[in-house]
Formats: structure tokens, sequence, C-alpha cells
């Protein structure tokens, strides 16, 4: 598949220029405010979803860059954490100049990581606004309190960063997701340690050239490119970097976990999911069905909040189905930067072979409807799938992290909400009804750490976000990363001599 001239305003000419520029560079590790090979020197391919040409070679990080980042950005910690008034100058500059490179940005990473141009953007636009929106924030909510004691105390409360955070990014949406983690560890007075995914690790090197020309002091932001089990593990294991922000795989925040345990490090996990939608039989039908398309096909299907698992009332479902089975077999798929293209090829010829190894699990035991086939023998496309299934098959229960959609019947509420939370995971949560009663009802028995009611997944920076189960540890966002990327602490004075017991006079 090739890209055509008419993208979506985005020049041709331009977008050859961005992949010379990527092909003539060989991005390296950001640290104390410079671009550095890497200790051992040695580089890793990152490949274009679209035909698996390598787009360019990068560096790879080991435990002695790591190192030397985590050192450069404990030393700058110390000027960074005392002035509020210039971080939030200096995160909103981030944001302006996020969007002055907004369509470099959506090109890279349509290139890298295989996302199409209409999603790219909205993630592009959601990075700057993670800025803008945590530089306003951290102004206003790191206050504290007074604590009335009696007369002769004075105790109170002030919010402190926590020192040099090490943020661990998957490759589904890089620069939406690590600024999403970025952005309110440095408002609070954070510094960061970035390590980003292997797959697709080139929007982190030109955030780290926005950063350099928004003139950060040097050491407050670094990335450290490479591989998980080495750079990754590093940070992980670091003593001068004392919290983790992770998103990525259970099976990796699990192994985490265990390896920064030594070190009693604090963690917030974002991890895997298999959230249902569930369509009762008084739904707004058009709109379930558009938003039931949308969350699972959108991002080629490798979105954490996916509603994977479409549970829906057994008096609609084969008609359900089968307008699902339409939509479906309509969706374009195609080059991420095509205009018209909805979904884009899988980041990796592994993930599209772990995909494609799901849809033949889902040709045995389930039954298949639609879909779910590579498209053509270059790049990693797979049409969307479609599955019926039973909320026990393998389809249903573990996370594909691709476009196929397992849709499965329900005889009632009770049976809805007993297969919806049949699951280990529990990160998000959909229900369409026009019973409001029932609506709030379903939704504080889901075990989910965020339930949408009508409404697909539409994201406020303020709210919580993150998961239960093996979905998660935490939440962030607004008041909650506030409570993650800073510490607590109580600050007592007696406003008259007290009592000291004299020992030892
Ligand atoms: P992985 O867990 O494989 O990787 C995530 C990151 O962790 C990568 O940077 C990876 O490096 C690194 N890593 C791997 N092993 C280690 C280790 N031992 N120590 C430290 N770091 C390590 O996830 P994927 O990249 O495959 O992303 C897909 C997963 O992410 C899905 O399960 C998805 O649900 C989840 N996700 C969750 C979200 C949420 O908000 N809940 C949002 C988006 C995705 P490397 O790239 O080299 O492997």
């Amino acid at each position: 598949m090739k890209v055509s001239d008419a993208t979506a305003g985005i020049p041709a000419e331009f977008i050859e220029e961005v992949r010379r520029k990527i092909a003539a560079t060989t991005p390296q590790h950001f640290i104390n405010g410079a671009f550095v090979p890497g200790v051992q020197g040695e580089l890793f391919e990152t490949l274009d979803p679209s035909n698996n040409q390598v787009l360019t070679r990068v560096y790879r990080g080991h435990a002695e860059d790591v190192d030397k980042a985590a050192r450069a950005a404990k030393a700058a910690f110390a000027q960074w954490r005392l002035n509020a008034k210039a971080r939030k100058r200096y995160l909103l500059k981030i944001a302006e100049l996020i969007e002055k490179h907004a369509d470099e940005l959506a090109v890279i990473e349509c290139l890298d990581a295989g996302q199409v141009l209409r999603i790219v953007r909205a993630q592009v636009a959601r990075a700057a606004e993670n800025f803008s929106f945590y530089a306003e924030y951290a102004e206003r909510a790191m206050d504290g309190r007074t604590y009335p004691v009696d007369a002769d105390w004075l105790n109170y409360s002030v919010r402190v960063p926590v020192g040099v955070c090490g943020i661990i990014t998957p490759w589904n949406a890089p620069l939406m997701l690590s600024t999403w983690r970025i952005a309110p560890a440095l408002a609070f007075g954070n510094t960061v340690v970035l390590k980003p995914a292997e797959w697709s690790p080139i929007t982190a090197w030109k955030l780290a050239q926005i950063v350099q020309e928004a003139d950060l002091p040097p050491g407050v932001f670094n990335v450290v490119q490479g591989f998980g089990e080495e750079a990754g593990d590093a940070v992980v294991r670091h003593p001068d970097i004392p919290l983790i922000a992770f998103t990525g795989e259970t099976t990796t925040g699990s192994l985490i976990t265990q390896n920064s345990a030594p070190l009693l490090k604090r963690l917030s996990l974002e991890l895997g999911g298999k959230s249902p939608v569930i369509i009762f039989e008084d739904a707004d039908l058009e709109r379930a069905l558009d938003a039931t398309v949308f969350q699972i096909y959108s991002f080629n299907g490798e979105r954490c909040t996916a509603s994977s698992r479409a549970l829906v009332h057994q008096t609609l479902f084969d008609t359900f189905v089968g307008r699902l089975a339409e939509r479906a077999a309509r969706i374009r798929v195609g080059h991420p930067l095509e205009p018209q293209t909805e979904v884009g090829p899988l980041i990796h010829p592994e993930h599209l072979q772990r995909v494609l190894g799901y849809v033949e699990i889902g040709k045995q035991e389930s039954q298949h409807i639609f879909g779910g086939e590579r498209v053509g023998q270059e790049g990693n496309y797979v049409r969307p799938g479609l599955f019926v299934a039973e909320n026990h098959h393998r389809i249903a229960q573990e996370e594909i992290f691709g476009p196929i959609l397992t849709v499965i019947p329900f005889r009632d509420e009770a049976d809805a909400i007993a297969k919806a939370n049949d699951s280990k995971y529990g990160l998000a949560s959909y229900i369409w009804t026009r019973d409001v009663t029932r609506a709030h009802r379903v939704a504080l028995a889901l075990e989910a750490g965020m339930t949408w009611i009508n409404s697909h997944n539409v994201r406020h920076l303020p709210t919580p976000f993150g998961g239960v189960k093996f979905s998660g540890t935490h939440r962030e966002g607004g008041e909650h990363s506030l409570e993650f990327y800073t510490e607590l602490k109580h600050i007592a004075l007696p406003l008259r001599e007290h009592p000291i017991p004299k020992f030892g006079r």
C-alpha cells in the first residue's frame, strides 16, 4: 500500500522530507540536555509497520546510560523543585512547541507506530494539552492544609515533589502516553528519565528536541532509548529513581513490581484490559453500534481501553451482530497516512503473528463471523475481525490488542454483570441503555476502574484514569496525579516553649 498525494492536509513532499530526515539520523539518548550516543554505542532497528522496512537505527541504552541520566536528573531536581513559576512557563512553552511541530510529530507517529493520521492528530493535540493542563493545574493544586491541634502548636502539610521519576511506556500511542506521565511529573517539580518502547522510539527523540528548543534546564528531562530488559530494567532498579510510572502489559507490570520491591519504589501501573461494552435491549442502537465499532477498531485495535468484549442482549443479538459485520466489512484498512484510512498496520511482524494466532484460536473454539485475515503481503495489515463467543473462550478472556471483536449474548442484567466481571482485567467498561436507573446500578456493579454510560471513551484530564484487578494499581489524572507525583509532608512548629523530657541530665 502506498501513500497517495492527498494526505489529509499533510503534503506528500513534507511526509517524504520527514521520512528522509528520520532515515538520515540515528536517534540518540537525551541526557543532561545533550543528545549522546550511549556508552556502548550499540544500535537497534525501528521498522515502518506499513512495509516492515527499516525506518532508522536507534541507540540502544544500557545500565550505564540510565545511570548517567538518573544522576543528571537528580542533580537537576535540586533547582527544578524550587521554582514553580518557571516550571509553568517551561511547560506552556513545550505545549506551544508541540503544536508548532504537530505535523512532523504526527507523520513520525504514523510512520513509526502505524497509527492512522486521523487518530494521531488527536493524540498530538492531547500531548500538547497534557503539558498546558498540568502547567496550570500544578500552580493551583500544590497546596497543603493546617491541622488544628491546640493553641501551642502550628501543624501543617505541604506537597513536595518525589524526585526523579522513571517513566516506561508502550508502543501503541507513544507520544500521548508518555506525555500523560511526563507532564504531571515535571509540573509538580520532579525530573524525568523516560524509557520509550523499542518498537516506536522516534517521537521520544523528537520530544527531546522540543524540550531542548524550550530551553529546559539540563537534566530535567532525559530519554534513554533501548530494550525493556536492559534500559527499562536499569530504570526500575536504579537507587536514585524512587518512582516508576509504567504503562504496558500486565506481566511486565508484575515483573517490575518484583524487581523494584527491594528499593520499595512508588509504582503506578497502567496495564492491560479486556473491557466489556454492555448493550441492553433499550439502547440507542445506532449510537451503540458507532461507539462499539470505534472503540474496538480505532487505534488499529491496539488500545488498552478497547471494548473488545461486546455483551449484547439476546433479543437483539443476531441483528446487532449482523450490523457489526456490515460495519467491520466497510472499514477502510490502509496506509496510516492515507486520509481515508480507518485501520492501519499492526506495529510489528511479531505482534501480527500474535493477533493472527488469536484469530486461529477463535476459529477453533468460537464462531467466526468476519475478517481477521492478513491484508496484502507487505506490512502488518489485518482486516477487522468479528467472532461470536462464550465468555470463557480464550478470545473473550485474553487481551488480543488488535482489531478483533468478540461478541457474547446475555439474558438479563444479572447475567450481563456476571459476564462483564468474569475477567481478570478491570480497566474500562461501557453501558448502553436508556434506563437511567439501570445505567447507574450496573455502573456501580462493574469491576472496572472506569465506566462510560451511553458514550465511547471520552477522556477529561482532571478525572481519575486507571484500572482494577490485573489492569492496574493506581489512578492518575488531576488530583490523583498530584497524589502520585508528590509527597505529603507534615511540618510542626511549637508556638511557645514546650516541655522536652530531659534524658541524661
Ligand atoms: P510491554 O509491557 O511489553 O512494554 C511496555 C514497556 O516496558 C516498553 O517500554 C518495554 O520495553 C518495557 N519493558 C519490558 N520489559 C521490561 C522490564 N523487565 N523492565 C522494565 N521495562 C520493561 O507492553 P507493550 O509495549 O507490548 O504495550 C502493550 C500493552 O500495554 C498492552 O497490554 C496494553 O493493554 C497496555 N497498555 C495499557 C494502557 C493503560 O493505560 N492501562 C495504555 C496503553 C497500553 P520494550 O519496548 O523494549 O519491550
